[in-house]
């Protein structure tokens, strides 16, 4: 199976939230501030496109709940462009080798897609990441 990493970073102050004193999947988590209905803590995804791993700290793991998600550096909301199949909002990252990653807010739902700025970007990453799929 191929596995595609993806690194984001923040649309607002642009700085990384790749977190590697947490790993998940066996590799640097995606950082998150999440609040669940009034709480605060942080929920940590995996880098791993297609995988849903994910662990919350300080919050509870409830599933189907919309997760309030912003920037664990300037605390500025994430963007929402769209609203998902399930009625909750779909948030937005940007790829740190451009384009952007959407996802949605809601615990458990799995839509997410990603859009690169420049599909060479995209066939490089892919063939630098799994040389045996492209051999
Ligand atoms: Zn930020
Ligand atoms: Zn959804």
């Amino acid at each position: 199976m191929s596995q595609i990493k993806i690194e984001v970073s923040c649309p607002s102050c642009r700085k990384s939230l790749m977190n590697s004193a947490v790993q998940i999947d066996d590799f640097p988590s995606i950082e998150i501030s999440a609040k669940i209905s009034g709480k605060a803590g942080q929920l940590y995804l995996s880098q791993i496109y297609g995988s849903y791993q994910k662990k919350f700290v300080g919050v509870e793991d409830i599933k189907d709940t919309v997760v309030d998600c912003s920037c664990p550096q300037c605390h500025k909301p994430f963007p929402i462009h769209k609203v998902c199949d399930c009625n909750a909002p779909v948030t937005t990252l940007n790829l740190d080798i451009g384009g952007r990653i959407s996802f949605c807010t809601r615990n458990g739902c799995q839509y997410h897609s990603v859009e690169f700025e420049n599909l060479d970007d995209a066939y490089l990453l892919f063939k630098k990441q799994n040389p045996s799929y492209y051999a």
